[in-house]
């Protein structure tokens, strides 16, 4: 699940994230490739700003 309104594009889920699901596009975060999520929670763990959290990254 990401929080649009709290990410502010810095990129650094998509740095820890260790199989490629995250992208940055136009100054925010998506998952380009939830199928290869492997739930390991890099991404809640390392985002600054809570704007990321293990849910269902299908959405
Ligand atoms: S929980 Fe999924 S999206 Fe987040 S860092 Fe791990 S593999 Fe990547
Ligand atoms: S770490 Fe957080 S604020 Fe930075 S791009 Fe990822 S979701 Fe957005």
């Amino acid at each position: 699940m990401i929080e649009d309104t709290w990410c502010k594009g810095c990129g650094i889920c998509a740095a820890f994230c260790p199989r490629q699901v995250l992208e940055i596009h136009h100054g925010k975060v998506r998952a380009v490739a939830p199928e290869k999520c492997v739930s390991c929670g890099m991404c809640e763990l390392r985002c600054p700003d809570y704007a990321i959290y293990l849910v269902n990254l299908e959405e």
